[in-house]
């Protein structure tokens, strides 16, 4: 293609132009020729075309309009491959992938809604069995962060599945450049959850009262958080073996589901917040 029109910043528009970075986010992805892919965001199609050579099926969901219309009329000849133009921080996941179909989402991601189309396809029902997505770096960080340095994004993403950073990219292999630099992240997501949990809007209401403060200590978090006594928040902490001196980032992943199952014990009646993770 030679005619492009400009890149649109509101639309997280920078489009890759180095192909070793495509080839680095092909090859975590493991493709085999029988794979369904979901790809977000195709933009020109620099992902898109090495990606309907190498599977069986491929539906690519833009929201730009000519951008959409465009891919769509390049891959018309392609019966295997659907360009689909919705949001996909929206889009009605069955309407893309059949529910008994098995698939991968991959993408180099607009930054601007790289959290919430994660987040939506991590919590689906119908969830991507492993996700190859490109974000700034130090959202990667926090993804895969270790005990020490967690976050409300840590947990929401360890609680699916394994993330890993698989390379660091630079400003250079995009058009326009971002400020920033990003990194490809894998993650290998879970078919159920890491924690065993009654309801996860109840876990992430506690979550994200234990990072109300992440400077404070943990039990001042959950007291202030949760609105409960000192006393409250101290035995809860203490029937998971949590020593509430500790900051919230440096509680594991199955520190929070020691803290989860010793609140419902004391509180069983709490109401989940249904809107408390999308709040953050
Ligand atoms: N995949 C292309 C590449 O690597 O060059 C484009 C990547 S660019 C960072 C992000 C793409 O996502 C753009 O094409 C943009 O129009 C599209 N996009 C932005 N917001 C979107 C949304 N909410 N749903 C689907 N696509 C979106």
């Amino acid at each position: 293609m030679s005619h492009h029109t400009p890149a649109k910043k509101s639309l997280g528009q920078n489009f890759l132009v180095d192909r070793r970075i495509v080839s680095r986010i092909l090859s975590a992805a493991d493709l085999t020729p029988g794979d369904t892919v979901l790809e977000i965001g195709p933009g020109r199609g620099i992902l898109t075309r090495p990606l309907a050579e190498r599977t069986s099926a491929l539906t690519a969901i833009e929201l730009d309009d000519n951008l959409a219309s465009t891919l769509t009329t390049e891959f018309a000849s392609l019966p295997h491959v659907r360009i689909v133009h919705a949001d996909a921080r929206e889009v009605d996941i069955s309407s893309v992938v059949a529910p008994d179909i098995a698939y991968k989402l991959i993408a180099n991601l607009p930054y601007y809604a790289a959290q919430p189309i994660i987040r939506r396809f991590l919590e689906a029902a119908h969830k991507p069995t492993l996700m190859v997505v490109m974000v700034q770096r130090e959202v990667a960080r926090t993804m895969t962060a270790a005990p020490g340095d967690m976050s409300l994004l840590s947990v929401a993403t360890q609680l699916y599945g394994r993330p890993r950073i698989v390379a660091s990219v630079p400003p250079r292999s995009f058009r326009p450049a971002p400020k920033v630099t990003s990194a490809i992240v894998r993650i290998e997501v879970y078919p159920q959850p890491a924690l065993p949990l009654d309801s996860i809007d109840a876990f992430f209401t506690l979550v994200r009262a234990g990072f109300s403060a992440p400077r404070k200590q943990v039990h001042n978090c959950l007291q202030q958080g949760l609105s409960v006594t000192r006393d409250a928040a101290e035995t809860m902490l203490s029937d998971a073996g949590i020593d509430p001196k500790r900051r919230p980032q440096t509680l594991s992943l199955y520190d929070w589901g020691s803290l989860y199952a010793a609140w419902r014990l004391r509180y069983p009646e709490t109401d989940a917040h249904p809107q408390s993770l999308r709040q953050n």
